[in-house]
């Protein structure tokens, strides 16, 4: 593999690093690699095409055969399946559940880990999800792991959801939280825990231009040329 400068951010639910690397990803002129969008598209597949999510060998064809396809040159990016934009479907509260439920079957990882590393072959990448830095991209140079507290994942989630105009209430969308967590967690296979030299930044009381501002003075002191030149 030829390496790109990757910057890996990872962490559990309503951490926001979404909002984050997608704001890195502009800022910098990187590829943003969503990789959590990716075990959703494979979970939504899986649905549709009836492979229940305890079936290995079946998620392990489906993981070879499907026809998707993950934009990279929009933000958010658009992703296909079978040439239907599927980028809001795999947002659902259902999906939810079920990518993390896949995403504990080895052979959907590897696909997934292969599949991640040939998108950012030779890239400058924002790489986020739950285990960019421990197995996807070990040698990345920036990592970053971002938390908040449950109370305020659960109330972004949430707000997010009624921004999106779906009727939930909070305490569903607070228990869904805390089984997805317990589940990325607590699984065999690269589970969602920070890299020994990552830096943990908890966001629960900061702002997104904070949090933007902590990572940037960092890669600036780490040597990131990109940040260097736009300083000067
Ligand atoms: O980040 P997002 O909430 O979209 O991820 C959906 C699910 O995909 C997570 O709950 C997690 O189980 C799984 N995931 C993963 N590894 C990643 C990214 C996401 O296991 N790198």
């Amino acid at each position: 593999m030829i390496p790109g400068e990757v910057i890996t951010i990872d962490g559990p639910a309503g951490s926001g690093k979404s909002t984050i690397s997608r704001a890195l990803a502009r800022m910098l002129g990187f590829l943003y690699l969503d990789t959590g969008a990716m075990y959703r598209s494979v979970a939504l597949a899986a649905k549709r095409y009836g492979v229940g999510k305890n079936d290995r060998e079946g998620l392990s064809t489906l993981c070879k055969c499907i026809p998707l396809s993950f934009g990279t040159s929009r933000l958010p990016p658009v992703i296909l399946l079978g040439g239907e934009d599927i980028s809001a479907a795999i947002r659902s509260p259902e999906m939810d559940l079920l990518s993390s439920d896949i995403s504990a079957v080895p052979e959907v990882r590897e696909a997934m880990r292969d599949l991640q590393r040939k998108i950012a072959q030779g890239r400058d990448v924002v790489a986020e999800g739950r285990d960019m830095a421990t197995v996807v991209f070990p040698s990345a140079r920036h990592k970053f792991f971002l938390t908040a507290t449950p109370e305020m994942r659960a109330q972004r989630r949430y707000a997010e959801r009624l921004s999106r105009g779906e009727s939930t209430d909070r305490d569903t969308v607070v228990r869904q939280l805390v089984q997805r967590d317990r589940q990325d967690e607590t699984r065999q296979i690269a589970p969602l825990r920070p890299a020994r030299e990552a830096l943990i930044i908890d966001t629960t009381s900061m702002t997104i231009n904070e949090v933007l501002d902590e990572i940037t003075s960092k890669l600036r002191d780490k040597g990131l040329e990109i940040l260097r030149a736009a300083a000067k």
